[in-house]
C-alpha cells in the first residue's frame, strides 16, 4: 500500500516513519520497516498503525543511514505481525517491500519449497524475496541484477523496494502497474508510492516508469528498463505544496 525509502547521511529510521505517516491517508492495516546499519539488518513490523510500530521499537537499536518502510493493506494472508512487511530470504541477506499482488505466486511458491525454501508468512510478496535470493545465489549476482532476472519470471503488478545486507550501501527498487517516485536529494535518495513523504525534503523528482529498475546508491541513481536497457532519468520539479 504505502511504500518510503532512504539511503544517505542521515538518519533513516525517522525520515521513513514520518513518510509512512504521511502515507497513512491510503488506508492500512500494518507497518513495518527494514534498517541497514554497518551490515546489519534490523526489521520490525507489526499489525496495526505506524504509532504501534514505534512503540514496538522504541527501545532497540535504530541507528542506520538506509531503510525502507511499508503500510500493508492485505492482500494475501490475513493482517498479522508476520505477513507484515518487509519479508526476508532464508540467508537472512535480503529485505522487499511490495505494493501490488503476484498473481503467480501459488506455483512460485511451490517450486521454491520444492527446492528447499521455507517461508514464514501467507503472502504473495515473500515469494518474491525467495525468488531474488535463488537467482542471486545461483549466478552469483549483485542485488540489482538479481532482482532484474527473478522479476522476468513474476506476473502481476508491483512496485518494491529490496535490500541486501552485503551490499548495504544501495537500495533497488522496480515497478510495473503501481506506482514509484524518487527524491533526488544532495548526497541522498528518498523513493516512495507518491511524492507527499518526499516534498519536505526535496523538490527534485523522477518518476519510476513502468518495467523500470532503479539501483540507489548515496551518490548515484542508475535506472534501466527490465530488459536491461539503460534509461536517463528524467528530473521534475515539484510543485511544492508543505
Ligand atoms: N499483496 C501484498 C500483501 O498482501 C501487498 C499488499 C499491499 O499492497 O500493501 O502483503
Amino acid at each position: 500500500c504505502g511504500i518510503v525509502g532512504y539511503i544517505g547521511h542521515r538518519d533513516a529510521w525517522p525520515i521513513i516513519i514520518k513518510g509512512l505517516k504521511r502515507l497513512e491517508y491510503r488506508g492500512y492495516d500494518s507497518a513495518g520497516v527494514a534498517l541497514i546499519d554497518h551490515g546489519r539488518l534490523s526489521i520490525y513490523k507489526k499489525a496495526g498503525k505506524v504509532k504501534d510500530l514505534e512503540t514496538f521499537a522504541q527501545d532497540e537499536n535504530l541507528n542506520g543511514t538506509a531503510g525502507m518502510g511499508h503500510t500493508r493493506w492485505a492482500t494475501h494472508g490475513a493482517p498479522s505481525d508476520r505477513n507484515s512487511h518487509p519479508h526476508t530470504s532464508n540467508n537472512g541477506r535480503l529485505s522487499i517491500i511490495h505494493n501490488g499482488i503476484i498473481e503467480n505466486y501459488a506455483s512460485l511458491k511451490e517450486e521454491l519449497g520444492s527446492r528447499g525454501h521455507i517461508f514464514s508468512s501467507d503472502t504473495d510478496t515473500e515469494v518474491l524475496v525467495h525468488l531474488i535470493e535463488e537467482v542471486q545465489e545461483m549466478e552469483q549476482l549483485d542485488l540489482a541484477e538479481a532482482v532484474r532476472l527473478a522479476l522476468a519470471e513474476v506476473i502481476g503488478a508491483y512496485a518494491i523496494v529490496v535490500m541486501d545486507k552485503a551490499d548495504p550501501d544501495t537500495l533497488v527498487a522496480a515497478r510495473k502497474g503501481s506506482p514509484m517516485v524518487v527524491g533526488v536529494g544532495e548526497g541522498e535518495y528518498f523513493i516512495a508510492s507518491d511524492a507527499t513523504p518526499i516534498v519536505e525534503y526535496t523538490k527534485n523528482v523522477i518518476y519510476l516508469k513502468d518495467n523500470e529498475l532503479a539501483v540507489l546508491t548515496r551518490q548515484d541513481i542508475l535506472i534501466k528498463r527490465l530488459d536491461n536497457v539503460i534509461q536517463t532519468p528524467k528530473i521534475h520539479e515539484l510543485e511544492l505544496k508543505l
